[in-house]
């Protein structure tokens, strides 16, 4: 047989949805096709922390994904919140400033839930609490961020290869070290197949129904500088090196619509430690994301956001692009002693500067106007707050520095108890939010604003949800939902063509 039921491009997270959920729907050959060779498989998907935001009535509701967290965790359910649909769809207008895609967000929030166990019963993905991400301990509860309970048991690296292990299982061929290169459309302007480059040479693929889930074009950095500028040209890029943005420019080729915020991004603070490119064995340890607890100094010595703005599960997307708006793209997160045990555990992965005095720990940093940084410190600890003033790790607790340009307003906490500690950080890029106009059946649609037969999308190639920012744990639960409908899809419409592949 020359030709596939379903070809899907790409084996992250949204990629493996489509494939397993192709087989579901009855699909017969379906092949998926990954650039990277089998060592690098996987994508973002793999260095993600795995957390998935999901919208839940009733805390108990996850009990039969994390069947043992009530006897590992005491008083479980009493540190869960619930997090409904509402709340869902209003942190994603929030942080967006509405400007999500009405139809994409509700379909996203409305199936989250569904998703997430789709994915533990056909995807066969074990679940674990997020417990190092989103939990905090207060006195002998620990208190989890809203929406953000469950993770992949291993984070990316498990979730990862449970898709892989699921789509063998399943009988779905996997090509690594294939790069799609081109899509092949036919007379009836449909998709007839695609042009992969191996190490053999440059092959044609017959099919009538092709998945999108080539990520974006957060490792290419041309494209980050043409569409989202010179500061994020020179980010580092927290996950993959593969995608470099090939499944949205093939698509632009055969007449899709590129849709959503092509100049945004997903960028996090990082620890300046890293090279160009994430080492894969690390993942996303690099994240430095209790600054909600520190003072941000840039080099000219001067805080540049509101570091208590919100929860850093809110800001952390976009103030890895604050970051490298800096002079260096380099920022110092300074902590001191009674705030040190609130740290995320992945701070361990570099060592911080530490001194007794707040003048001592300046002295070592590579801040030019180390005088202004001394002012600046001066000037927030007269405006800000103690512990018995209502200091709360848990949410935001408003705690506001009061008389700063710029102030700090929550968790404002008096920087002064020795030592004091100081961690580097500058901006990482993990996705991009550019990518193809997408209807609520996750076919692609094209100029004319009519979908182009048999191209479907999902994962970080759908455009139009994500502005400016973020809210954590959404990228792999859109990735599966919409991943999950393009594979039934094309399954559907490869039943349509069945037995006429050749075309
Ligand atoms: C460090 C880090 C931590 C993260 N943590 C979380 C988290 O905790 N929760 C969350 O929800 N999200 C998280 N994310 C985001 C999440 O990883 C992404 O949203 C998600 O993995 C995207 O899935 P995807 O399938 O669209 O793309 P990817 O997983 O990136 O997969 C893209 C695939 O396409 C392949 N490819 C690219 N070009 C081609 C081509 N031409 N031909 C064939 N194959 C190609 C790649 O090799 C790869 O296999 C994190 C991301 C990073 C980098």
């Amino acid at each position: 047989m020359d030709g596939y039921d379903v070809i899907v491009v790409g084996a992250g997270n949204a990629a493996l949805a489509a494939a397993v959920s192709a087989k579901e729907t009855g699909a017969g050959r379906v092949v998926v096709l990954e650039k990277a060779p089998r060592e690098m498989r996987g994508g973002n998907t793999h260095w993600s922390g795995a957390v998935l935001r999901f919208a839940l009535d009733d805390p108990r509701e996850i009990a039969p994904l994390i069947p043992g967290a009530e006897a590992e965790y005491e008083n479980f359910y009493e540190g869960i919140a619930p997090y409904t649909k509402a709340d869902f769809h209003g942190d994603l207008m929030r942080v967006t400033s509405g400007r999500t895609d009405p139809d994409l967000s509700r379909l996203l929030v409305e199936n989250s839930k569904d998703t997430v166990f789709w994915m533990h019963r056909t995807g066969g993905i074990a679940m674990e609490p997020a417990v190092t991400l989103s939990a905090v301990r207060k006195d002998n509860l620990m208190v989890w961020a809203r929406g953000l309970v469950v993770r992949a048991a291993h984070e990316g690296v498990g979730l990862s290869r449970s898709w892989f292990a699921t789509a063998e299982k399943l009988g779905i061929e996997i090509r690594y070290g294939s790069a799609a290169v081109e899509l092949v459309v036919d007379d009836s302007a449909g998709i007839a197949g695609v042009k992969v480059r191996d190490e053999t040479g440059l092959h044609l693929l017959k099919t009538r129904s092709l998945v999108l889930g080539c990520g974006g074009f957060e490792a290419n950095v041309q494209m980050r500088t043409q569409h989202i500028g010179a500061q994020i040209g020179g980010a580092k890029v927290r996950g993959t090196p593969y995608n470099q943005g090939d499944g949205l420019r093939m698509a632009m080729a055969i007449g899709a619509m590129p849709w959503g915020q092509w100049s945004g991004c997903h960028a996090t603070p990082i620890s300046a430690d890293w090279g160009e490119f994430a080492p894969r064995e690390l993942t996303d340890r690099s994240n430095r994301l209790s600054y909600v607890y520190s003072v941000m100094l840039n080099r000219k010595g001067n805080r540049f956001v509101d570091e208590g703005e919100d929860g850093a599960l809110f800001t952390y997307a976009k103030f890895g692009r604050a970051i490298l708006a800096e002079p260096g793209a380099k920022a110092w997160q300074i902590f001191d002693s009674k705030v040190i045990h609130l740290l995320e555990p992945r701070y361990s992965t570099s060592t911080p500067i530490v001194a007794d005095t707040l003048e001592d720990l300046v002295a070592q940093l590579d801040i030019d106007d180390k005088a202004q940084a001394m002012k600046t410190l001066e000037a927030y600890n007269r405006a800000a707050k103690g512990v018995d003033d209502g200091f709360d790790p848990t949410k935001p607790d408003g705690l506001s520095t009061q008389g700063l340009a710029l102030e700090k307003t929550n968790w404002g906490l008096r920087l002064d108890s020795p030592p004091f500690h100081a961690y580097s950080a500058t901006g990482g890029i993990t996705f991009t939010f550019g990518g193809l106009r997408t209807t609520t059946e996750a076919e692609v649609v094209g100029t004319d604003w009519r979908p182009i037969p048999g191209l479907y999308v999902c994962g970080e190639m759908v455009g139009g949800l994500f502005y400016d920012n973020y809210p954590a744990g959404t990228g792999l639960v859109s990735g599966a939902t919409f991943g999950r409908i393009a594979g039934r899809n094309a399954a559907k419409n490869a039943a349509r063509f069945a037995g006429s592949h050749a075309a």
